[in-house]
């Protein structure tokens, strides 16, 4: 059987040769395939790369017909070099013609060839080529020669990376990182931020690929695995791990992988190519990234974040790189760049010199962007690419109204948003103006608007926006922060600080509202994997099924209460039986309070919030014995179309403002009427201001929103005409339209609402 002539170490020497001369990257590639060829032994050695079409180019053949070289073109998905592609792994096929996907390209003569190994060629885990080797004879190539030919293709990527071949500059330092780029994204925060980037993790880049002595490399990737492993059970050691900016969960997850032995494996196959341990680490990783980037499961998907970070951290151990501590260096306009965080880490940076957050994955409910909307840090997320795109200390702007981030801006955008900034600079004093004015319509209806909070942090906003209090304190965040289960002392106090903010204003305390996103980090999550977690086991699913913690929470509630008003609420409550068990809970809870003695609340009033669509069928029953609803239309929203509220496909598929769903919230708000039961909406629905005039125009008098939000929805409010609005939206309703957004939005413009 032919093998390999010098083995890899050889080739690879070569191919430094052919990289260090000064040649054209055209004949560097005939040169490469030549040199591959003869040193596996093949017949045929030839590159595809993917062009501006995004199609896989021939561009450079040892062995097939020369006049197919730019001419041979394939589709990704076409052929074995497009099922390469696609499914970004090798081939390795003794009998390539047999194969199904074996598309016969005449231009090139390859009829004469049996057997065909291919690999696909990566850079940061994206397909830019494929690298194939052919055989006349019916050739088994050995999983060697696969793992040898993977590291060839490493070296290839830098070698039509460093070219122009695939979209590239020539040059070091790499010109498309100097050129200004823009990316559409999500906004997940309001706000205009103008500053520098900052990487949160930041990158090691691996410049050596090649090994002098691969022996020593070996060596070095061990001992850095060994630290690696080390470092991490320090870390899950230490006893605060949310001042570390650690979850508990992450590090296991990275325990558990850098403990895999068939990671570390992978590794030293990979040096023992010939690759350095750096150069080991990334082609081991960008492996995975391009394998685990394809996996139907979410679950699979999410875990690259860990591997990725993984790798990082190897590469930082190897190289000696450390993080430079977080707070010490920023800017006063810091823009921190990260692929996802936790609420805990964002917490560690000194606010006053945070302006932005970017994310290239997270979701716009994530809590991270809860706690960043909190901060007023302008967040954009599912930002693609900004990882691949920034350097630090870049220029950048974020735009987290529409979700546009703007990389190294030219001066015409630099100009541009500093005038946006100073506008909403002006806006904001225009609020500041109404701050102590009511909310009333031209027509005299009186909407209270009420701030949303959870943390902290969020206490002075009440004052600031000018709120009649708090109508939604999602109690949960605190859990989420925290390293370990805060105890009944740390509720207390928490809620005490709430309600010695809040005063007279009332303040409505939302029951823990964990599961689905929601995780705590010390919670044990082996038993809570689920296959739809927005539909599983969750808020007052768990209260009631592990009543302990909820029964602790409503202790620390009426403790902090004691002599004050108190209002709890209860989170995804879906029918009326539930409802009623969660308020015996509390009922057993006061009667705890007359037996020892106790101080109770001065007043209490107990409700739910509307959120899961069947409650709403049960309303004649519900409404009597109850003290307020308060609508959830986050995940309202997400059940009533049966669509994900975190799933970007279809997150914007269905509008808010459609015939449906304001209908729906028709329906609720006439029977609250009936039954004078006070109504409350309090998702991201009500901070919109077009949004919030209809909620006001199909009946509702009181909408809770993020206390930045309460300036432009009270100026919509005392701009409108409500009769003139219900009047109008009366034609809606019934029309086959998905949205009546423009007809809202024209009613707006037409009758001087400010929206
Ligand atoms: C909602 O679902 O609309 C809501 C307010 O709750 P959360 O966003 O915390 O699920
Ligand atoms: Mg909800």
């Amino acid at each position: 059987m032919p093998g390999s002539v010098g083995g890899p170490r050889i080739l690879l020497r070569r191919l430094r040769e052919v990289m260090a001369e000064p040649e054209s990257a055209q004949k560097r590639l005939d040169k490469i395939v030549v040199l591959i060829a003869a040193n596996m032994v093949a017949e045929v050695c030839s590159v595809y790369l993917m062009n501006g079409a995004r199609e896989l180019e021939l561009f450079a053949t040892e062995g097939l017909k020369p006049s197919a070289v730019h001419a041979t073109r394939l589709r990704v998905g076409e052929g074995l070099v497009g099922d390469i592609a696609a499914h970004a792994r090798p081939l390795n096929l003794a009998d390539a013609q047999s194969h199904p996907g074996f598309a016969y390209r005449p231009e090139t003569g390859e009829e004469i060839y049996k057997s065909l190994m291919g690999v696909p060629v990566l850079r940061s885990g994206k397909v830019v080529g494929v690298l194939v080797v052919q055989n006349r004879t019916r050739r088994h190539y050995t999983e060697e020669e696969v793992e040898a030919l993977q590291t060839v293709a490493m070296v290839l990527a830098e070698v039509v990376a460093a070219a122009d071949l695939i979209g590239t500059e020539p040059d070091e330092p790499d010109l498309t990182r100097q050129r200004p780029f823009h990316i559409a994204g999500t906004s997940f925060a309001e706000g205009i931020a103008l500053g520098h980037a900052v990487l949160h993790e930041p990158r090691v880049h691996v410049t050596k690929l090649i090994a002098e002595d691969t022996e020593l490399e070996l060596k070095r990737l061990e001992q850095a695995v060994y630290a690696l492993r080390g470092s991490i059970d320090d870390m899950l050691e230490t006893e605060d791990l949310s001042h570390a900016g650690e979850h508990r969960e992450v590090l296991q997850a990275y325990r558990m992988f850098a403990n895999d032995r068939g990671w570390l494996q992978r590794m030293l196959e990979a040096a023992k190519t010939g690759l350095t341990a750096e150069a080991a680490v990334e082609r081991v990783q960008n492996d995975t990234r391009a394998r685990l980037q394809r996996a139907a499961d979410p679950y699979i998907r999410d875990r690259l974040h860990d591997f990725d970070d993984l790798a990082n951290r190897l590469l930082r151990q190897l190289t000696g790189v450390t993080l430079a501590s977080l707070s010490a260096n920023l800017p006063n306009d810091a823009i921190i760049i990260a692929r996802n965080m936790g609420p805990a880490e964002l917490l560690d940076y000194d606010k006053d010199r945070l302006r932005g957050l970017v994310l290239e994955e997270g979701a716009p409910n994530a809590h991270v962007s809860i706690v960043a909307r909190a901060f007023g840090i302008a967040t954009v997320g599912r930002a693609e690419d900004i990882l691949e795109q920034v350097e630090p200390g870049d220029a950048i702007i974020v735009d987290g109204d529409t979700g546009e981030i703007y990389l190294r801006p030219s001066q015409e955008v630099i100009s541009s948003y500093s005038e946006k900034a100073r506008f909403r600079a002006r806006k904001q004093e225009q609020y500041k103006e109404i701050r102590d004015e009511p909310a009333v319509t031209l027509d005299g209806a009186k909407v209270d608007l009420y701030v949303n909070a959870g943390l902290q942090v969020d206490l002075p906003h009440l004052e600031e926006s000018g709120a009649e209090g708090i109508g939604l304190f999602r109690t949960e965040l605190q859990f989420m922060i925290a390293s370990t289960l805060p105890s009944l002392r740390d509720q207390i106090d928490l809620y005490r600080a709430v309600l010695d903010v809040a005063g007279d204003r009332p303040a409505v305390f939302r029951t823990l509202d964990i599961g689905g996103d929601k995780m705590l980090p010390y919670m044990n999550l082996a038993s809570m994997k689920e296959e739809n977690p927005a539909l599983g086991w969750r808020a007052i699913r768990i209260g009631l099924d592990r009543p302990a913690l909820l029964r602790h929470q409503v202790r620390a509630l009426l403790t902090a209460a004691a002599g004050r008003s108190l209002r709890i609420m209860f989170p995804m409550v879906a029918e009326v039986a539930e409802y009623k068990r969660a308020r015996a809970l509390v009922d057993k809870e006061i009667a705890r309070l007359d037996k020892f003695g106790k101080e109770k609340p001065a007043s209490l009033e107990v409700g739910t919030m509307l959120e899961v669509p069947s409650l709403a069928w049960q309303l004649d029953t519900l409404l009597p014995m109850v003290d307020f609803v308060s609508i959830g239309s986050n995940d309202l929203m997400q059940f009533l179309f049966a669509s994900d509220r975190g799933n970007p496909r279809v997150a914007t598929r269905y509008d808010l403002l459609s015939p449906a769903v304001l209908s729906f919230l028709r329906h609720i708000a006439a029977k609250c009427r009936e039954h004078a039961t006070p109504l409350t909406l309090c998702g991201e629905m009500s901070g919109k201001p077009l949004e919030a005039m209809a909620l006001v125009g199909l009946g509702l008098r009181r909408i809770s929103m993020s206390p930045a939000a309460i300036g432009p929805v009270k100026m919509m409010v005392r701009s409108l005409d409500v009769g003139k609005l219900e009047a109008f939206m009366e034609g809606l309703y019934g029309l086959p339209e998905r949205s009546v957004r423009s007809h809202l939005a024209s009613f707006a413009e037409d009758h001087g609402v400010a929206v």
